[in-house]
């Protein structure tokens, strides 16, 4: 037997979002329903988590003078958060639509009248990718310092073949240029660029699929498109979700942001590993997509958007859970709708504005956002065998980490067992 490389030991809480079902993304009652560890360890060897259980049960034949250890005295001990929904790659900035926003301009206006996402695609358009690449590393920085040790990253605001496949490109770079894990997905399909303004999105999307896609197989595992007014409607999203997936993508998509047009339940009959936004889907409809796709289709909840758009509409989550549908939390950071990668405080709001409990939320930015892009196989919870992807967080309890709003609560960030 190795010795163990890592051993964080004396931990008030481990909270190791195991003792579910490990063949779908937790729903209902199981959200909750994971094992917390009181005085507990963790255990790694390498890059990969060897045993975790209660003090009285570590086995102190295995350590060694080599053995790192960490004293999580008075700390709760959790996997790396998951981030599965963001817009990492994206030249500038939109401070000044935020003061349009302040005054009183909606989110659809802006974008509109040629601002909004258009507006950073001009920007990213511009950038050169060594600018690209600094700005991801400078976030995907900001990221670790959080806590998160994986971050789906999604292309989209270059709406060209050239620019589109650059964004994948400097996504995947960035993930190699420092410890966090970094998933690209491709969102070619966020709105329709200026140079088919006439032609329509129908035409749009038809030149995704004949221009781009075949280029990025194996570049990105997901396809995704923005289903709202003002971006593509229903028929031509289920259309091109359809191609893709008999391209061998996997699927996601935007939908019920703003209003309800029924992209959510589309994108799930068509196999969809996850519905993000949501805010605008029904209870109802949530029960038939739980049902429809056997508990497999995670919604990913992203609670900072509203509130930075100064929206009262939020999802249901409470309902949703209820209704036995998967849900996840993420950020959405982006630099229109939510320029934050705090993601305890999307925690935060998700139990103040969505009725999540502390532990819900924990489950929600962990596990199921691991199912919600493909990697529950390997991270989101304690468990042997998974990345040795974890956190010492400066509170005592499950229930502090949403309770103290908008602070930081992490001590430590391990990577891959680093
Ligand atoms: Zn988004």
């Amino acid at each position: 037997m190795h010795s163990y490389t890592l051993l964080i030991q004396h931990a008030a809480q481990v909270l190791t979002l195991a003792g579910g079902p490990t063949d779908r993304p937790l729903a209902g009652p199981d959200l909750a329903g994971w094992t917390i560890i009181e005085w507990g360890y963790v255990a790694c060897v390498d890059d990969k988590i060897v045993a975790v259980g209660p003090m009285d049960e570590l086995d102190l034949a295995r350590i060694s003078p080599e053995t790192r250890l960490i004293d999580a005295t008075g700390c709760v001990v959790m996997p790396g958060l998951v981030e599965c929904h963001t817009h990492l790659v994206f030249g500038g900035n939109r401070a000044h639509e935020f003061e349009r926003k302040l005054r009183g301009e909606s989110y659809l206006d802006i974008l509109a009248s040629g601002g909004g996402i258009l507006s950073t695609v001009r920007a990213t358009r511009a950038a050169s990718e060594a600018e690209l690449l600094e700005n991801a590393l400078h976030h995907l920085a900001g990221f670790q310092a959080y806590g998160v040790t994986t971050v789906e990253a999604k292309s989209g605001y270059g709406l060209d073949r050239d620019t589109e496949l650059r964004l994948v490109r400097v996504a995947r770079q960035a993930g190699r240029q420092q410890p966090v894990r970094v998933v690209p997905t491709f969102l070619g399909a966020h709105v329709v660029p200026p140079e088919f303004k006439a032609a329509g999105p129908q035409a749009y999307v038809d030149f995704i699929l004949r221009e781009v896609l075949s280029d990025l197989k194996g570049e990105a595992a997901y396809v995704d498109i923005f289903c709202e007014q003002g971006a593509f409607p229903l028929d031509v999203s289920r259309y091109y979700l359809e191609q893709a997936h008999k391209m061998g993508f996997g699927l996601k998509i935007h939908a019920e942001q703003l209003h309800d047009l029924g992209g959510c339940e589309m994108a799930a009959a068509l196999g969809a590993t996850s519905v993000d936004h949501c805010d605008y889907l029904t209870p109802a409809a949530a029960r038939r997509i739980a049902q429809q796709t056997q508990g497999q289709t995670v919604a990913v909840l992203l609670p900072l958007v509203p509130l930075f758009l100064r929206q009262s509409q939020y999802a249901p989550g409470r309902e949703f859970i209820d209704n036995g549908l998967p849900v996840a939390l993420s950020t959405d950071f982006n630099p229109g709708s939510c320029p934050s990668k705090n993601l305890w405080l999307a925690l935060s709001v998700a139990c103040l504005k969505m009725g999540f409990t502390p532990k819900e939320a924990v489950a929600a930015a962990t596990l199921n956002a691991a199912w919600a892009i493909g990697h529950a196989a390997d991270c989101g919870s304690l468990a042997p065998g998974k990345r040795a992807d974890l956190l010492v967080l400066n509170v005592g309890s499950v229930a502090e980490i949403p309770y103290w709003l908008g602070e930081n609560p992490v001590r430590e960030v391990v990577i891959g067992g680093l």
